[in-house]
């Protein structure tokens, strides 16, 4: 079976101007990024504003090109050779995205069926009717009725503006969602409602999703694949099962000493993640988690460490590598 995204270090980085003398930097906001996604499945991406999730995101979506590395989406190589007019809006359609703020991503003047019509306007030759009955057949995917058809996006509230936002993106019969906090405006109990809408649809469609969020525990019930990105390079990849019960990276960790627990009668070893996360222009050396690790040796300040395998995880980790972190004493007993 062949993966339905495939990056391989993709990288995107940005020529930055600073200071008065203007000299240019360069802002590594995915430094390298190596992982896939399954047909149907979801991948979810976790890590602190500022790991560069809606950078991959949006490189995902071909908002925007990687600066280096191939990234394969359903077979086509993005960015490679030249695509036709026609392939690459092919290729576009394939992958749509959810924003984070519903109230931003509606345009207020246009009515519900107007919004839903425009990509279809534009990427098809539907007749004005063939397009209001897909309109129509869409609000009642996403749990809308027919008569919002003819409403504002101001007369929603904020879980039913995410609906409209879910729908626009399903217009075009994309077979890849990214959703990019798509829940992280909402009350909580509203999220739970639109994260089993997402759900639904997705076992309807057979959508596969690349759902991004800095909430550990909203991805819980969502995920298949936990990506977890530190500064613009995954620090670990795993099953959503594995990392909420034996999370191996150190931020992965402290991000999820940082979430409610679910199980109070288990003991869990709480790294509190203490400063901000450095900035990209300058990445600390070795592995770039390492002025926040509380098990960092010599080696962590020196060599970056790649991914390695580790008990069908995958983990950047000198010291889950080299033994000297254990995974499981390590989580439920004090940092060493
Ligand atoms: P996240 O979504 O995880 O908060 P982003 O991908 O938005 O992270 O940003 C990652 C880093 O890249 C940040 O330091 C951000 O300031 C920087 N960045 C994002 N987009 C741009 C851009 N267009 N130009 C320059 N820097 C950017
Ligand atoms: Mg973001």
């Amino acid at each position: 079976m062949s993966a339905m995204i495939e990056a391989t270090d993709v990288a995107r980085h940005y020529e930055i101007g600073q200071g008065m003398f203007r000299d240019v930097a360069t802002l590594k906001a995915v430094a390298g990024a190596t992982f896939s996604v399954e047909r149907g499945r979801t991948l979810a991406v976790v890590g602190e504003s500022g790991s560069g999730k809606s950078t991959l995101a949006r490189l995902v979506t071909m908002i925007e090109p990687p600066t280096a590395g191939r990234l394969v989406i359903d077979g086509h190589v993005v960015g490679e050779g030249v695509h036709s007019a026609t392939e690459a809006a092919e290729l576009r359609r394939l992958v749509q995205i959810v924003f984070q703020n519903p109230y931003g991503s509606l345009n207020p003047r246009q009515k519900i069926g107007t919004i839903l019509e425009e990509p279809l306007v534009i990427n098809t030759k539907l007749s004005m009717a063939e397009r209001r009955d897909k309109a129509l057949a869409m609000l009642e995917k996403v749990g809308l009725r027919p008569e919002h058809y003819a409403r504002y996006p101001h007369m929603f509230s904020g879980g039913q503006r995410q609906r409209i936002a879910v729908a626009r993106a399903l217009m075009l019969d994309p077979k890849i969602l990214v959703l990019d906090e798509p829940v992280s405006a909402l009350d909580v109990s509203i999220q739970a409602q639109v994260l089993n809408l997402l759900a639904d649809l997705q076992e309807e469609l057979g959508l596969t999703y690349v759902f991004i969020s800095h909430d550990l525990s909203v991805v819980r019930f969502v995920a298949d694949e936990v990506l977890v990105l530190y500064l613009g390079r995954p620090v670990e990849i795993t099953s959503a099962e594995a990392v909420f019960r034996r999370p191996l990276h150190p931020y992965s960790r402290a991000l999820l000493s940082a979430t409610p627990v679910a199980d109070p009668r288990r003991k869990r070893q709480n790294i509190k993640l203490t400063g901000e996360i450095p900035s990209p222009i300058r990445p600390p050396s070795g592995c770039a988690f390492h002025p926040r690790c509380p098990y960092a040796r010599n080696v962590c300040v020196e060599t970056r460490p790649p991914l390695y395998e580790f008990e069908g995880a995958e983990v950047a980790c000198h010291g889950i590598a080299e033994g000297w972190i254990d995974p499981d004493a390590g989580w439920g007993e004090s940092a060493a």
